[in-house]
């Protein structure tokens, strides 16, 4: 499971302060020594970490901590509150456009889940929104990224807008909005072209969609399991496009968690979904509190 020994070391280190009817300065500093190492081993940015430990530190020595009834559990709470601001704080919604169809980009780099991902959050949109999605093949690089659109879309039973692999992305993407504005389609979500690294070429694709596309959502989807390679990626992404959020996928393999800690610090961009599983229905919204929970147990 995800953030499995952040969770053991965590848990160990809190269990320690929890019962304490008095705490001292130097438990909260024993503690937040023993965070920080459980954060820096769980692959979280060491930038991050510091921040995070010096906000931890200044609440949890504060007046209204210490002189608490209960201190142990202010103190366990002061890191509860700063692991969810960390990871965004309130849970961050998918947008919805004025006028329909809303429309979403996907993007990622090659193998981090993006096509999946499209299939399962048209899937959620449906399920939990009452929505009606057109996907959108824009990966025309690899004719098996259409196809394996197109069979997502059969799994659905919902449409799947391609023209080949000869088509220029821009004008799929163009025609593609024009047909769910004639069905009624009111979210499309584009499926753009992956590639093994960040590259120049692609970034000036994604731009040229984005331009003419006007989006209402860019995610990127990357896989939590490359940890600072993630958050990385994320940073790129970000600077060229001006992401709107991030979906991490695989957080049900056994990521350190660094990813999931540090994107929204490092970009400022909510993570908005986490891919929990390769099928269709494995999609969650991310609730940062949640996951803090789930962290310190
Ligand atoms: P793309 O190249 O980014 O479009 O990646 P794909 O959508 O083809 O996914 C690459 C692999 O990751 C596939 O085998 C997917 O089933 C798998 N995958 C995607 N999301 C998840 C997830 O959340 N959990 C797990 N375990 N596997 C995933």
């Amino acid at each position: 499971m995800a953030f499995e020994g952040l969770a053991d070391r965590l848990q160990s280190t809190i269990k320690k302060i929890t019962g304490k009817g008095k705490v001292s300065e130097q438990d909260v500093k024993e503690m937040t020594r023993e965070v920080r190492l459980a954060l820096l081993e769980a692959d979280v940015n060491f930038k991050v970490v510091k921040n995070l430990i010096n906000r931890i530190k200044e609440r949890a020595v504060g007046q209204e901590v210490m002189e608490s009834l209960t201190p142990g559990q202010q103190v366990i709470k002061v890191v509860q509150d700063e692991l969810t601001a960390l990871m965004g704080g309130e849970q961050s919604k998918i947008a919805v456009a004025d006028r329909p169809p809303t429309v979403i980009m996907m993007t990622g780099l090659q193998g981090a889940g993006k096509t999946t991902t499209t299939g399962k959050l048209a899937n959620h949109l449906r399920k939990k929104h009452n929505r009606s999605p057109l996907l959108v093949a824009c990966d025309v690089y690899r004719p098996a990224a259409v196809n394996q659109l197109e069979t997502l879309g059969e799994q659905l039973n919902m449409p799947v807008f391609s023209m080949g692999t000869k088509a220029n992305p821009v004008e799929i993407a163009t025609k593609a909005i024009e047909q769910a504005k004639a069905e009624h389609n009111d979210y499309v979500i584009i499926d753009t072209a992956g590639r093994l690294h960040v590259d120049n070429e692609l970034m000036e694709e994604l731009e040229e969609i984005k331009s003419s596309v006007k989006p209402d959502e860019i995610f990127l989807v990357v896989d939590a399991m490359t940890g600072q390679d993630a958050v990385n990626v994320a940073e790129s992404f970000n600077e060229q496009l001006d992401l709107s959020g991030v979906i991490l996928t695989k957080l049900d393999g056994d990521t350190r968690g660094g990813a999931a800690l540090s994107i929204k610090a490092v970009t400022d961009k909510p993570i908005k979904f986490a891919g929990m599983g390769e099928k269709l229905d494995q999609l969650e919204a991310f609730h940062p509190e949640r996951m803090a929970s789930r962290i310190l147990g």
